[in-house]
């Protein structure tokens, strides 16, 4: 007997990284096209809660438009004798797997940018209100994080309300995220690490330290330091830094050991505050993603909520799929807003001095973190549209990357510089090695240089 055999599809492990396409959904909660959408956690007193209660506030499930995207807010209220403040972000980060523990239910990113699917297939068997969905997670809650003695869940798609939770929301995570600011690495002992996106990222680990939140945006050192307390077996755990390797780029001997343990030897060791050499892993979800621009010698940063083409043509999502799955890419670096708050910002690769271009929606969020002698000198969506007007916006604003560009030796014309280039290994035939064994073949700093290039048209 399960505890789910009164909900009307299944509910396990086996459905993680299952991908609901357009076509396939019964309706869309929250995600790109919705300005409003969040999820929060919210801890109460133990009387405060009406254990096992869900509200419905907007139309349910089966009062939405089919195939139609909806403005979402989920507020989960939760208490407990040992539940404090600082556990929310990661109670709050947990709905990610527990969602997508749902038959046809797919559950993408995290506070004020998740992205919902039902499938037409799970609501016609049934899943056709938010109560079912409250109940999966309640139970899973209960079951998972023994320090949940009571929950309750208010489910809202009504506009206006969704609109103003959307408001109190954001603060709540400001006030979260403004609490380890000040703090420096130096000042602790241990460090945070966090495995919940292994489920899919199997070789990442998201290493928590008071100076660079996790990839994701929802978990801070300290809701590393309350979860491993309460939970010390659970995903978030205590690491040890152990002797500090390296200053500039943020390597530690105790990171590095373990790292190598979860990656189950696939990653040998981070470095911290860069995006080149070994940089921190990226699983998929991460807020944001530096991304190098090899003609300009700097980076642009860019958000998951930036729908247009960044300065040299790329979309959020092409950025990401180049970088995410657990993956060190040279070059391309998954990460949080409130890590560009950080002072160790990409400190190894010049910090700020090195970035030339970001989304105006970005840069204002975090105008204030950035050096005040930089803040104008870095390009936007509203000043350039390519590289060209790119190169003459930092030359007229004196951008510090400017003199790098006369200090470097420069590239052989013609030649292109890769930063990591993935081949099956049918690509370069090895000698003892068969063809489609499943090999890869990483290279690194690949140049690639031709003296012709010819175009066919494919007969085949
Ligand atoms: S992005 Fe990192 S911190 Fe966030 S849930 Fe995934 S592994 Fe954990």
């Amino acid at each position: 007997m399960s505890m789910f055999d009164d909900i009307p599809v299944d509910v396990g492990i086996i459905y993680e990284g299952e991908r609901i396409r357009g076509r396939e959904m019964q309706v869309e909660l929250g995600g790109p096209r919705e300005e409003f959408k969040f999820e929060l956690v919210q801890t109460m007193d133990l009387d405060e809660i009406e254990d096992g209660k869900v509200e419905i506030i907007g139309p349910d499930l089966s009062e939405l438009p089919e195939g139609k995207n909806t403005p979402f807010g989920m507020i989960i209220y939760v208490a407990g004798e040992e539940i404090e403040k600082d556990l929310e972000g990661v109670i709050e980060r947990q709905v990610h797997e527990y969602a997508n523990f749902i038959e046809g239910f797919m559950h993408l990113n995290q506070r004020y940018d998740v992205q919902m699917r039902l499938s037409k297939k799970s609501y016609k068997k049934g899943f056709n209100s938010f109560k079912f969905f409250g109940e999966v997670l309640m139970r899973l809650y209960k079951s998972e994080m023994s320090f949940v003695e009571k929950i309750q869940i208010t489910f809202i798609t009504d506009p206006a309300k969704v609109e103003e939770w959307y408001g109190k929301a954001i603060e709540i995570y400001e006030a979260r995220d403004a609490k380890a600011r000040g703090m420096s690495d130096d000042d602790v002992e241990v460090f945070y690490g966090c495995s919940l996106c292994q489920s899919f990222a199997p070789t990442h680990l998201c290493v928590i330290t008071p100076q660079r939140y996790a990839n994701c945006g929802a978990i801070s050192w300290f809701d590393g330091k309350a979860t491993a307390k309460v939970d010390p077996k659970g995903p978030v755990f205590e690491i040890l830094k152990g002797e500090k390797l390296d200053d500039l780029t943020g390597e530690y001997e105790g990171v590095n050991q373990i790292i190598r343990e979860k990656s189950l030897g696939e990653i040998e060791r981070v470095q911290l505050y860069t995006a080149f050499g070994y940089p921190h892993t990226s699983c998929g979800c991460f807020e944001g993603c530096a991304f190098f621009i090899p003609e300009m010698d700097g980076y642009g940063v860019v958000h998951r909520n930036f729908k247009g083409e960044t300065v040299n043509g790329l979309s959020f999502v092409t950025i990401s799929d180049l970088t995410a799955g657990g993956r060190q890419v040279d070059g391309f670096h998954g990460l949080s807003i409130e890590y560009m708050r950080s002072p160790r910002f990409m400190q190894a690769d010049g910090g700020w001095d090195r970035v030339v271009w970001m989304p105006v929606d970005i840069k204002e969020r975090i105008r204030n973190y950035l050096p005040p002698e930089i803040v104008d000198k870095i390009a936007t969506e509203e000043d350039v549209s390519d590289l060209d007007g790119l190169k003459a916006y930092l030359q007229e604003h004196d951008h510090p990357i400017v003199s790098r560009w006369t200090a470097a030796p420069k590239e052989e014309p013609g030649e292109i510089t890769l930063p990591t280039l993935e081949l099956p290994a049918s690509a370069i035939p090895i000698q003892g090695i068969p063809a489609g064994m499943g090999f890869r073949i990483i290279l690194k700093n690949v140049k690639i240089r031709a003296e012709k290039m010819i175009i066919k048209a494919d007969k085949r």
